[in-house]
């Protein structure tokens, strides 16, 4: 029956929408629908950038710490090591250079959809002012190099170089850490920085393995093939039909620029992203001089307060994600009023959206296919300008799956509902391993006390205190969501892990603590602070399209300890703070 209201009507009918969309992507493979970059497509994973012919001298010493990422929390990490007067450490990483995710992600048109002023680390500290809002990929790399030469990291690092083992040696203490390139450090604490979102993934597509054009992964752009490169246009492109599979954050950034190069562009959607508008522009000068010191910090607190429905007083950012996300919808509402409150909010967020695709893509059958009908915290919204346009160029085509995802590949183009697409190269853009088993993602498997391995002591999923410590791994400090932080500006949870991380090892060197790591007692009752804080949010998240948020709704059964902490970054912030203010290690086992 229809209400005299049509915003009920939509609501109502919106409401059946999402469940319909949601159950046609139901499917029992959950992240086994995925495969690694390994055997066959080894080559896809391959370092584009990196110097093939680089050749070093092994290095075997003992030192403080190994920091194993060079990214972000790598290098924060190794900031306030610094500054706590820790200067005896290693950074290692596979890539050629600082940078992480930004080393990797090359391809045309990445940007970090963050503000800037929030998201590049450490800008009080090096005085480094953002050229735009938002920043480019190359401007962020660059950045980090910058970072590099001005806290002296480069000394410490050894780059494309893979961690052989990491083997606790109870006797002596230490980490026994080898790699690929003959090195032998024997270090104090061990700190995995990376593995978060590090690790492609590929579709396990049916015939993928026999595709005969070029084909690449979006984090292993190859300009070969492209011609240009981050910030030059693709120049070979302009006979050749590119497919692209996936329409998540990083395609929303890469099909305007293929838009741009290419004879024919297909997207070839399964689920479309939620797209708001990103406004970009130059950052004012004097607005960013007259910042205070402190800054920085307020603005990165403010930000996530702002993104996790703490409604702070002034909104310092005010752009898309603060107005997306000001209201937290997704923690259960304490009655039925404020639950059918919540739920309307989220609505009408989406519904917006959803009316900016009718606003811009003129073909409206297009423009349907183009709408997201789920609710807001289900998967990441993207914001971008340029994204939604693009379909109204007579080379780019949407091939939507309904869905259902890609039928087949073939040695010539992409079948989709029985209609094969020839295409000449084939992008991959199907993003990255998020809540696999972190020794998956990290690329080996600490061997802690008694020669027990992390996958076998982790079996049923992680056992942390606060993500960071473990049981029987002594001296070894994490940095990955896994039963830590996550939030919307990731800055701000790798700085205070960092900081967090810091704090501990210098801590112990200066108290003369041998060891630390977590209780299982411990261990126990922050699971339960995790199951309890997932709780609050657990049916908005079933309601939810299948999606690295949910671990694809599959049947993990690791996923009850592989999870992250839920509530606000702000709170789980507060937790680890307050716990190195009480200075009693409170849940961890010390040996001095
Ligand atoms: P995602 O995991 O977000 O997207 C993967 C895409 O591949 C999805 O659209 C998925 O569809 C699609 N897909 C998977 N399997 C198939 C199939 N069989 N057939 C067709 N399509 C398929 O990866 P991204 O690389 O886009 O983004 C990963 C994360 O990286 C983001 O969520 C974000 O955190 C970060 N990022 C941040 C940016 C920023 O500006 N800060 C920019 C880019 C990335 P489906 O949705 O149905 O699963």
């Amino acid at each position: 029956m229809s209400s005299d209201d049509p915003t009920t009507d939509s609501f109502e009918s919106a409401r059946a929408r999402y469940l319909e969309e949601r159950t046609k992507r139901l499917r029992a493979d959950g992240l086994q629908q995925y495969q690694e970059l390994v055997g066959d497509f080894a080559d896809l994973d391959r370092d584009p950038f990196a110097d093939p012919d680089h050749s070093r001298e092994p290095v075997t010493r003992d030192t403080d710490v190994v920091v194993v990422g060079a990214g972000f929390a790598g290098m924060l990490t190794s900031v306030r090591l610094l500054d706590r007067g820790v200067d005896d450490f290693v950074v290692i990483d596979k890539a050629g250079d600082f940078g992480g995710t930004w080393y990797w992600n090359r391809y045309p048109g990445c940007m970090c959809d963050v503000e800037s002023y929030t998201y590049l680390p450490l800008l009080e500290e090096t005085g480094y002012m953002p050229t735009m809002k938002y920043a480019s990929a190359p401007e962020i790399f660059a950045y980090c190099q910058q970072i590099g030469e001005r806290f002296g990291l480069y000394d410490h690092a050894l780059f494309q170089t893979e961690i052989d083992e990491t083997v606790w040696d109870d006797d002596s203490g230490r980490w026994v850490v080898t790699t690929n390139r003959g090195d032998v450090l024997r270090a104090r604490f061990l700190v995995t920085a990376g593995g978060i979102l590090s690790k492609a993934k590929l579709p396990g597509i049916p015939g993928i393995d026999t595709f005969a054009g070029r084909a690449f992964h979006t984090s292993r752009w190859n300009y070969d093939v492209t011609g240009g490169g981050p910030t030059e246009p693709m120049d070979r492109l302009g006979d050749l039909r590119v497919g692209i599979i996936g329409t998540g954050a990083t395609a929303v950034q890469a099909v305007p620029k293929l838009a741009d190069a290419a004879a024919e562009v297909y997207v070839f959607q399964r689920t479309p992203s939620a797209v708001g508008p990103r406004n970009n522009g130059p950052t004012d000068e004097a607005w960013f001089r007259s910042l205070q010191p402190g800054w920085q910090s307020e603005r990165i607190r403010n930000f996530t307060e702002a993104v996790t429905g703490k409604h702070p007083e002034v909104d310092l950012v005010a752009d898309g994600w603060t107005e997306v996300m000001w209201d937290d919808t997704q923690t259960a509402g304490r009655t039925p009023e404020d639950a059918e409150r919540l739920e309307r909010s989220d609505f009408e967020t989406m519904e917006a959206l959803r009316r900016r695709v009718d606003e811009i893509v003129e073909d409206p059958e297009t423009a349907e296919r183009l709408k997201p009908w789920y609710g807001k915290h289900c998967k990441r919204v993207c914001f971008h300008d340029d994204y939604l346009p693009a379909f109204n160029r007579p080379n780019v085509h949407l091939v939507d799956t309904e869905g259902r995802g890609v039928e087949r590949v073939t040695p010539t183009g992409v079948v989709v509902d029985g209609v094969e697409y020839p295409v000449d190269v084939l992008v991959f853009a199907s993003g990255f391993e998020v809540t696999t088993d972190l020794t998956h993602r990290l690329g080996f498997d600490p061997v802690g006390r008694g020669g027990v391995r992390m996958s076998e002591r982790w079996h049923d999923g992680a056992h942390t205190l606060h993500g960071v410590l473990t049981a029987d791994f002594p001296n070894l400090c994490m940095i990955s969501i896994v039963q830590a932080g996550f939030g919307t500006n990731f800055l701000h949870f790798l700085s205070e892990s960092a900081a967090h991380v810091a704090w501990i090892i210098s801590t112990c060197l200066d108290s003369d603590i041998r060891t630390i790591e977590a209780t299982p007692e411990a261990e126990e009752e922050w699971h339960t602070t995790l199951l309890r804080t997932a709780g609050l949010i657990a049916n908005y998240s079933l309601s939810c399209t299948p999606g690295y948020y949910n671990s694809e709704q599959g049947n993990n059964p690791n996923a009850r300890r592989n999870l992250t902490y839920t509530g606000s970054l702000v709170d789980y912030v507060g937790i680890i703070r307050t716990w190195r203010e009480d200075g009693e290690f409170r849940g961890a086992a010390l040996d001095r």
